[in-house]
């Protein structure tokens, strides 16, 4: 049987080979721990194949793999898809542009999921371009509909979510471009962690270069990922790209009581200072965590 609809999707062969090389990656990065995580990929419009539950990603094989349609029925395999699974459906229903989904719990990323901070400050020009602004999806009860309701408004918009006390969630247009988002998460997770938590200063990106790197972005065909917070803040505090205010003259006329002056390039712009202590703490455990682990070398 085949599952090839114009070249569209990859075969099984393929799909099996990129989620057996996830889940080995996956495992030996310590983006999971034991059995948790999981991946699937689609191999037709309606059908994809699964990670099983109850397994280590690490250590899988292809005869472990569960094939299934987009309702949730199995259709070939003999180990049970993970629970988890109800994610993935719910991101392929909402945007049927993403034939892959790929579910961790990197320590730093899940570190900033557990303070319920989401990664949205535009300090890293790469991140602009890649994986865009990382919304924090709310706390939802595993196993539940919580869960998949949880990620949907995300889904068309973004690469990637964070899972509320949890881990993080990435998204593609095959196998390897939702692995890489979470590569991408994770790493854009750490400098964030750094440069907030341990040097105790971020310097933002102008919203005029957010606006050029968002640019690039949509002309490397790539038209989700949001829009980052950047330098300018209004009176009130508030980024002007999030205030609609967004523009140079802003910039030019240095409106707001700290837009374009030096408090506005610090990572206090459109933050508070709770969550600026909250984001130091935490950085500051997983770090003396992460080097005890060999995590950063
Ligand atoms: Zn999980």
């Amino acid at each position: 049987m085949s599952y090839q609809f114009d070249n569209k999707y990859p075969s099984d062969f393929e799909v099996k080979r990129d989620i057996l090389e996830i889940g080995r990656r996956m495992y030996a990065r310590n983006f999971v721990a034991a059995n948790d995580g999981n991946i699937s990929a689609k191999v037709s419009e309606n059908t994809i194949w699964c990670t099983p539950t109850g397994v280590s990603k690490g250590y899988m094989t292809d005869d472990m793999l569960v094939l299934m349609d987009l309702d949730g029925n199995v259709l070939k395999g003999d180990l049970k898809p993970s629970s988890e699974i109800k994610m993935h459906l719910r991101v392929y229903k909402e945007n049927p542009e993403v034939s892959a989904v790929v579910h961790a719990h990197p320590p730093a990323a899940t570190s900033y999921a557990i303070a319920g901070l989401p990664l949205n400050h535009a300090i890293m020009t790469e991140a602009v371009m890649g994986i865009g602004e990382i919304p924090l999806a709310p706390y939802a009860m595993p196993g539940t509909e919580e869960v998949p309701n949880s990620i949907a408004p995300y889904v068309t918009t973004h690469n990637a979510c964070l899972l509320a006390n949890h881990g993080a969630l990435t998204w593609g247009r095959d196998a390897m471009e939702a692995w890489f988002r979470m590569e991408s998460v994770e790493h854009f997770a750490l400098v964030s962690m750094y440069t907030n938590g341990l040097i105790g200063q971020a310097n933002e990106l102008t919203c005029d270069q957010v606006d050029r790197l968002i640019e690039r972005r949509t002309n490397s065909g790539i038209s989700t990922g949001g829009r980052p917070l950047c330098r300018n803040c209004g009176a009130d505090g508030v980024p002007a790209c999030v205030a609609g205010k967004c523009s140079s003259s802003c910039q030019a006329s240095g409106a707001g009581h700290s837009c374009g002056g030096s408090s506005c390039g610090t990572s206090s712009c459109g933050s508070s200072e709770e969550d600026k202590k909250d984001a130091q703490m935490v950085a500051q455990i997983v770090q003396q965590i992460l080097a005890k682990n060999g995590y950063c070398k």
